[in-house]
């Protein structure tokens, strides 16, 4: 079986993140949607909010399961059965961030390959960071995240 860990913050999920999970799809019997959780780091949304919003997304889709985790990436990936990361690739800047990433966990598990989607262009612009922003100053964030949260997101 491939099973395929997707990792992120999803802090909110948007339409690039569903957009890589929803391309990648044919390509795996199972997607993990990995929600990290690092009790260092300061999230907008609850792991309950995020990991709800990923599962309102996907609409239970059987191939799509939501899990969260604390640790190496890799370490979850064994603890899942899963021989792939999928990451998505916007731009540049994250093809630089990316690839070091996915050596070291190369060179951590040999076992384990990182795989890319590259984003389609019209939505390369979306990040997480900047819908947050949008959402605290009272914006509007419906073009850019999943049709079926964006009625959900004011808090
Ligand atoms: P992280 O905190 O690891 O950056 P994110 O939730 O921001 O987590 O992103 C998770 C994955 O989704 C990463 O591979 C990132 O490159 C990808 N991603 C984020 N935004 C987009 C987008 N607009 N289009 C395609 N991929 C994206």
């Amino acid at each position: 079986m491939k099973i395929a860990v997707f990792p992120g913050s999803f802090d909110p999920i948007t339409k690039g993140h569903q957009d890589i999970i929803e391309r990648a799809l044919p390509l795996f019997d199972k997607i993990i949607v990995a929600i990290g959780t690092n009790s260092a780091k300061k999230y907008y949304f609850s792991l309950e909010q995020r990991t709800n919003f990923i599962e309102l997304t996907f609409n239970n889709n059987p191939k799509i399961e939501v899990i969260a985790y604390e640790g190496l990436t890799i370490d979850f990936c064994k603890l899942v059965n899963a021989n792939y990361i999928l990451r998505g690739l916007r731009n540049s800047a994250d093809y630089m961030y990316e690839n070091n990433i996915a050596q070291m966990n190369k060179a951590m598990d040999n076992n384990i390959e990182t795989i890319y989607m590259p984003t389609i262009p019209e939505l390369a612009a979306i990040n997480s960071t900047i819908v947050r922003d949008i959402l605290i100053n009272g914006g509007n964030v419906e073009q850019f995240v999943p049709s079926p949260i964006k009625n959900k997101l004011s808090v």
